[in-house]
């Protein structure tokens, strides 16, 4: 038996790595362990062929919270963003394309060659997603009212209803809508053009197995706005070394502050005599005992290690909904894609946006519907961002590495086939997919790592290659995060907690769920210490 700590935490994602160093600034003794050798949980750097470094899984910056990014010191520990030159470049069927971003003036210059209307609509769109994607923001760092609770979560209520009470009737409406409806039907009744719907709505399908025309996917489509870059809100961007650079910052923080982090052993059970959370036991059967326990995992990897907890309280953590059909690669290029509607192979400020291969919410739809029919799209939704054309820490001088971000791949195949059969296939059809716009893409391919929804699950412990660790359905949000009764980071045994995305305000590199739980954990110590 060793010593005990006054916290274990279970996984060194970024949330637990963010949580440890909240924690331990509030004078607690934290130790944390992880399956992984690696501690950032999604979001690291890995060399993935000789030569060839990038993001593993999380890509791009933008959720990160900025209170996050201070109180943690991550630009004194180096962290470095960059903007992208523009949002994002959408090579159409017909040979053209669409640019979005890089200021207002630009893409309503862009979008006028499709639609004069939609470009005058613009300002009013973005005006009036901004005006929701700020009642987010002033939800994001409170712990949601429990249902059941006593009367602090009255109080939290009351709150929250009066922040979206003082909101006009507009933006009540819009929030409304943003929370429940399909994107398309929210396109539809702003623009006319297919091109700009189209780029708008990508976000509503990232990370989501859902069509463009399924009900609630306008606000994943939202989930995708709230954040900023260097405080240009919803700006994406790159930090420079990969998304590993940020929880290698986290992780110097955390050491700084003294806590321990044990990384290559995978908590096995968690100990909860007595109806209270007492220590982990790692797989090697080695107990860690501590007054708390705080998990990064998953909602339903949380169940796995409470099995021998029984109660009521399991059922709905066993529903919990957990598919984001996402399939994830990394490839190593010997030269830039050369577009067959914007030419040439050296780095233009296209090369450096989000790249996105779905022209259309049809072909979306269709991606969709044949993942539903067959476990996988033929001609898949793809994203590729190319870091190495802002960051020379990634690839060799001349080549460059690409990460593609694809949607409709499920868990379960169909018919018993299984992802270790189809794994390469999947990849090609990727690869032939980006290759329909870009000629010399699959030619310039010259090594990749493929990341199946299986291999998301063994991996990195995202249970169904869920990204987000769960659906983010209006029954999967705020209070009912994961479920309903258990939506104020606290689980079902006294003293244990969930500080990973699997609790409010959901997935993405946030730092957030890892900040309110603390503040919960440290709340709960205190008074257990008078
Ligand atoms: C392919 C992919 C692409 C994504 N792209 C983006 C993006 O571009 N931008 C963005 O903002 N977000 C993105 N996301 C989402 C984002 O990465 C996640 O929501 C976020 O990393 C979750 O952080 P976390 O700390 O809560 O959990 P994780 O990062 O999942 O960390 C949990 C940790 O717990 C550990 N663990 C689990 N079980 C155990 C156990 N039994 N014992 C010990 N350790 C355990 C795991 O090894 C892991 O290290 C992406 C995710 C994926 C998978």
């Amino acid at each position: 038996m060793s010593k005990p700590y006054d916290a274990v935490i279970i996984g060194a994602g970024h949330n637990g790595l963010t949580c440890a160093c909240y924690l331990a600034a509030a004078g607690m003794k934290v130790c944390m362990v992880d399956r992984r050798t690696v501690a950032g949980g999604a979001a690291v750097t890995e060399e993935f062929h000789p030569g060839f470094r990038n993001s593993t899984a999380s890509y791009t910056v933008s959720l990160l919270n900025p209170k996050v990014i201070r109180d943690l010191r991550l630009a004194q520990h180096g962290l470095r963003v960059v903007e992208r030159p523009f949002a994002n470049f959408l090579p159409l069927s017909d040979g053209e394309y669409i640019k979005v971003g890089g200021g207002l003036e630009a893409t309503r210059r862009e979008v006028a060659r499709f639609s004069k209307r939609d470009a005058e609509r613009l300002p009013d769109y973005y005006a009036r997603l901004e005006a929701v994607a700020d009642v987010l923001r002033g939800l994001l760092l409170e712990t949601p009212p429990n249902v059941g609770g006593g009367i602090p979560d009255l109080f939290r209520a009351w709150k929250s209803g009066r922040r979206l009470n003082a909101l006009p009737m507009q933006a009540k409406r819009d929030v409304l809508d943003l929370f429940t409806i399909c994107a398309s039907e929210w396109l539809d009744r702003w623009f006319e053009s297919e091109p700009i719907k189209a780029c708008f709505g990508f976000d509503s399908v990232v990370g989501n197995f859902a069509s463009p025309h399924s009900a609630g996917s306008a606000y994943v489509l939202l989930h995708h706005v709230f954040g900023e870059v260097n405080g240009n809100k919803g700006s994406w961007g790159h930090a420079i070394g990969g998304m590993g650079a940020i929880t290698q910052a986290m992780r110097r923080e955390a050491e700084a502050r003294g806590v321990e982090i044990r990384l290559g052993r995978a908590v096995a059970r968690v100990l909860g005599a007595g109806g209270r959370a007492s220590g982990v036991v790692l797989d090697d059967g080695e107990e860690v005992s501590a007054r708390c326990v705080v998990s990064n995992a998953h909602p339903r990897m949380l169940l796995r290690l409470l099995a021998d907890v029984p109660g009521d309280w399991r059922e709905p953590f066993e529903n919990y909904q957990s598919e984001s059909a996402t399939l994830r690669m990394n490839v190593a290029l010997s030269e830039l894609p050369d577009f067959t509607c914007l030419p040439g192979k050296h780095a233009q400020p296209h090369h450096g946006s989000g790249i996105i291969m779905a022209p259309s919410l049809g072909f979306m739809d269709r991606a969709f519907t044949s993942a539903r029919e067959d476990g996988w799209s033929r001609q898949p939704i793809v994203e590729i961002l190319i870091p190495s054309t802002v960051d020379d820490t990634l690839a060799p001088k001349g080549a460059h590495v690409a990460s593609l971000f694809c949607q409709h791949f499920r868990r379960e195949l169909p018919d018993g086939r299984g992802w270790d059969n189809e794994r390469e296939h999947a990849a090609d059809a990727v690869i032939d997919q980006v290759t329909r716009f870009a000629p010399n893409f699959k030619a310039s391919v010259i090594g990749r790592r493929v990341l199946t929804p299986l291999d998301l699950e063994r991996e990195f412990g995202l249970i169904g290659g869920d990204i987000f660790h769960g659906k983010l359905t209006l029954n999967q949000m705020f209070s009912a995060r994961p479920v309903l009764g258990y939506g104020n980071y606290r689980m079902p045994l006294k003293g244990l907690y969930l500080c990973g995305a699997g609790a409010h305000p959901g997935g993405g590199v946030t730092g957030v769920p890892g900040h309110n739980a603390a503040r919960e954990v440290i709340r709960d110590f205190r008074k257990l210490k008078d």
